[in-house]
């Protein structure tokens, strides 16, 4: 019997190598924690009976297509939508022998910052049942934090892996645009979504994303590494260069005790040898998401097009073929899709094309430009990776521009196609805080170092809490 709560990837792959457990053990054991703790948490839209591979198990978010498993992106428009081929992601899953384990929980099509946009219903945070796991990629946040995977993929657009750990308490990784395949992956915004790693630890986050990164042929957007992904190691930081944006101090969001975690671990950083210093961003945390709310729902707006009632999912009746696509997408789509599809189709109207649309991407210039000057000067900038803890299930559900504000921190180093990377650093009222870690263009390398180091000096459990059992420690 394996005691899921505590183990990492590595020591999982550990185990699985010295035969001390078989893939199916370890595959049992995980849904036995499934069997436990899922119903509370619902991170899982489904989960897989067998093991489909000899080595550790993952799990995938359901935006990540996969071959003979449901995958809905939480929306009812995709219900019983089985496809017929691996996303790149899934494939390279595979072919490192990883098993998977089950699709989890997210917004409707990744678009949301709770899962409570999720068709299927929310998840909710192992360390309080009562409030958000974060989102979009909610269900595999709360997933690895509960120990029901050792490991997970989710997608990020403005946020979607970096916010839901840091309100989980786990590491995850939104990698440089163009270094994973979208092949496969239900587009949301397609010049900004990517796939990445959700882990317990900086070190499995590192070696699952070596397993997914390069060059894909699928992907016309994809890039050969320019370097091998190397596990850190490295418990110093000398000689790293630290930036802390000036404009933090202004931004009355975040909350003093996130404010104060995130002190605590650029005090660690000093004390690990790393140079801290001030950087600026004045126009990103000001335009940044008037940006994004810009730029992404005009994507999806042409993105969601193909959802017609013809090629995917449930079908409407109709007298007329335009009646049953509007009935379709009517009935499959929920609130906040429509919205977004309603605000990007305006966006790139005629005659408004030129003042919504085109500015916010000249914005989107300036805010690449503004990232890569502070990145001249440091090798990483650091912020808090959201501004408040997790909150209460509905307490920003009817209110779309609140749930938006989720990402102040998390979308503008998007919008530049840049790393960032979630630890967490402390807990303010006994809920985790994040501390997002931003590089430059393919710096993953960087990231890992210096989030390890943080890692090993911050000392943060990463077990909720609540699920604490005295004792417990891998294998029992
Ligand atoms: N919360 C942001 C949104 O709703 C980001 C989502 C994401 O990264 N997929 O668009």
């Amino acid at each position: 019997m394996i005691d899921t709560l505590r183990l990492t990837a590595e020591d999982a792959i550990g185990l699985v190598e010295r035969k001390d457990v078989t893939a199916s053990e370890l595959h049992g054991s995980y849904l036995d924690a499934i069997a436990e703790r899922d119903p509370e948490l619902h991170c899982f839209l489904r989960t897989v009976d067998e093991p489909s591979g000899a080595g550790v198990p993952i799990a995938l978010k359901d935006v990540i297509s996969t071959k003979g498993v449901e995958t809905t992106a939480g929306s009812r428009i995709l219900a019983g939508y089985v496809p017929v081929f691996d996303s790149t992601v899934a494939a390279r899953c595979k072919q490192a022998g990883l098993s998977l384990l089950g699709k989890t929980n997210t917004d409707e099509f990744a678009m949301g910052s709770s899962t409570e946009n999720s068709a299927y219903g929310p998840s909710r945070n192992p360390w309080d049942p009562t409030r958000v796991p974060g989102g979009s990629g909610g269900g595999s946040a709360a997933a690895v934090s509960a120990g029901l995977t050792p490991w997970a993929l989710g997608s990020d657009t403005g946020g979607s892996i970096k916010q839901p750990s840091a309100l989980c308490g786990n590491v995850g990784l939104r990698p440089t645009y163009g270094t994973v395949s979208r092949y496969g992956i239900v587009a949301f915004a397609s010049s900004l979504d990517q796939v990445g790693p959700v882990a317990r630890t900086v070190r499995d986050c590192a070696l699952l994303y070596s397993i997914i990164a390069g060059r894909d042929p699928r992907d016309a957007t994809t890039v050969e590494l320019p370097q091998t992904t190397t596990l850190p190691q490295d418990d110093r930081l000398d000689g790293l260069r630290i930036g802390i944006p000036n404009q933090l101090g202004d931004l009355t969001a975040i909350e003093p005790g996130v404010r104060s975690a995130f002190e605590k671990a650029i005090e660690h950083a000093r004390e690990l040898g790393a140079e801290v210093g001030e950087c600026d961003l004045p126009l990103s945390f000001e335009y940044g998401m008037p940006c994004y709310y810009l730029v992404a729902p005009a994507e999806a707006s042409s993105n969601l097009a193909r959802y017609d009632g013809v090629r995917y999912g449930p079908r409407a009746d109709g007298e007329t073929y335009r009646e049953m696509v509007e009935r379709t997408r009517d009935d499959g789509f929920g609130a906040e899709p429509k919205r977004r599809i309603m605000l990007g189709t305006y966006a790139l109207s005629a005659g408004y094309y030129d003042a919504f649309y085109g500015q916010a991407q000249k914005v989107r210039t300036l805010l690449v430009r503004e990232h890569g000057d502070a990145l001249a000067r440091f090798d990483v900038i650091a912020t808090p990776t959201s501004p408040t803890v997790a909150f209460p299930l509905g307490d920003k559900a009817a209110d779309p521009l609140a749930m938006y504000a989720c990402d102040l921190l998390t979308i503008p180093s998007c919008l530049a196609g840049l790393p960032g990377l979630n630890i967490p650093c402390g807990l303010s009222d006994g809920l985790p805080v994040g501390l997002q870690l931003i590089g430059a263009q393919f710096g993953e390398n960087t990231l890992f170092r210096a989030g390890h180091a943080l890692e090993q000096a911050i000392g943060f459990d990463t077990v909720p809490a609540r699920l604490r059992r005295p004792g417990t420690n891998g294998a029992a």
